[in-house]
């Protein structure tokens, strides 16, 4: 690693015990934060909002404090954050790295496209199977209308 990266990744102060979310395209980070329920969060996070990147021209980076998520909490970014990179940090150690993959089933956080379909008409949760996890397109389970990419919504 270069001195210069090095000192990069000091602008967000380092994470003793955690979790780093690297490369997340700035326009998501806050459907990140959204996605994740940061804001529930009790412990210390921090944002880093379009910051310099080789790869990405500018980038996002959360780091949490003290939060290890669960597979099916951190793989619904893959929805709009495919090629973030999770570092999982003990004692200042990356300990882990990750990648996310879409879950086979997204439950209660994509839109229905369907104006009549029930979770747009009743105050329940939708419930999306995932169809095609490289193009990324979704299926209703109640009225079995299929999204693509381009036309998710979150909620
Ligand atoms: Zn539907």
């Amino acid at each position: 690693m270069c001195v210069m990266t090095k000192n990069k990744e000091l602008q967000v102060a380092a994470l003793e015990n955690g979790t780093a979310i690297d490369h997340i395209p700035s326009e998501q980070l806050f459907n990140v934060v959204s996605l994740l329920e940061i804001e529930q969060l009790t412990t210390p996070v921090t944002i880093g909002y379009n910051l310099d990147s080789k790869k990405m021209g500018k980038k996002g980076i959360l780091k949490i404090a003290d939060k290890f998520f669960e597979e099916d909490e951190i793989n619904r970014i893959a929805l709009i954050a495919p090629q973030v990179k999770l570092n999982i940090i003990k004692d200042y150690e990356v300990v882990e790295k990750k990648l996310v993959s879409l879950p086979d089933e997204l439950l209660g956080i994509v839109k229905c496209n369907n104006p009549v379909c029930i979770t747009n008409n009743e105050p329940m949760k939708t419930r999306f199977k995932v169809i095609n996890k490289d193009a990324v397109t979704l299926k209703c389970q109640y009225c079995e209308m299929q999204i693509a990419k381009e036309d998710i919504e979150l909620l």
